[in-house]
């Protein structure tokens, strides 16, 4: 059953545990990560290490003071030190599947010029489904999705969605995991068990190659691919903990 705010009992409880958890961790975390070894450029604090993350245990992997992860800390870095997106001029940006880390971050310095969109986190602004956004063309000077390609049946109609709603001269940042030699899909494919042997997760339908790059320039732009080194000064990776980073994928529409 819904509220008004379309907010159900359950889903508000878990807000309320979740908001707990949040409350006790901003507690005892710094207490616990006490030290410098490690710095999150997201929220700019330092802890003696980040903690394991995802299946395979990544070290090395989540902030503990944040929730940042490897791919979030680059995207900052390369939104922060490689971009003019935060200097104050007004910009519409369009965040798909917003990370709680980034998102309030982002829209503190875009203020009503951001908006985040996803299919069911009610965090998000608005509602919608990237192969089908619901904006006229040319509406968004950026577009920022991360890690949302490898769940989208019709990923190409996604990336011409983007194309199509950013601003002649606008960018999208588009981070997928990249972990095969080449992409590899097979839509009969649709068991959890068998999406999660094939392509590594239960509700990824894809598992994207090198040759991710090429099927974002079909859609249309023109890409860079930004790696950690990039982004760093030297000896930076390990103390900001990239070493596992993905690629991203700057995209731009001529
Ligand atoms: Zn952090």
């Amino acid at each position: 059953m819904l509220d008004k705010n379309g907010v159900s009992g359950r889903s508000l409880s878990l807000t309320l545990g979740g908001k707990l958890a949040r409350s006790l961790k901003a507690l005892i975390f710094p207490v616990l990560y006490h030290g410098h070894a490690r710095r999150c450029p997201v929220c700019g604090k330092s802890s003696r290490k980040f903690l394991c993350f995802g299946d395979l245990k990544r070290r090395d992997a989540r902030c503990p003071r944040c929730g940042s992860l490897e791919r979030h800390r680059l995207a900052w870095l390369y939104f922060t030190r490689m971009t003019d997106l935060f200097d104050g001029r007004r910009r519409k940006m369009l965040h798909i599947a917003p990370e709680p880390c980034l998102a309030s971050r982002m829209r503190r310095r875009l203020d009503d010029g951001y908006l985040s969109a996803d299919m069911e986190d009610p965090a998000a602004m608005v509602r919608m489904d990237v192969t089908a956004i619901p904006f006229p063309g040319e509406s968004f000077d950026v577009v920022f999705c991360s890690h949302v390609l490898e769940h989208v049946a019709d990923d190409r109609k996604a990336l011409r969605e983007f194309f199509r709603v950013l601003k002649p001269g606008g960018w999208a940042v588009l981070l997928v995991p990249v972990n095969a030699p080449r992409t590899m899909e097979d839509p009969a494919i649709v068991d959890r068990d068998e999406r999660k042997r094939i392509f590594g997760q239960e509700d990824h339908v894809r598992r994207y190659g090198p040759d991710y790059v090429e099927r974002v320039e079909r859609a249309g732009f023109t890409v860079r691919v930004v790696r950690p080194e990039d982004v760093c000064r030297a000896g930076e990776i390990e103390r900001l903990g990239l070493a596992a980073a993905d690629e991203i994928c700057r995209c731009d529409k001529p």
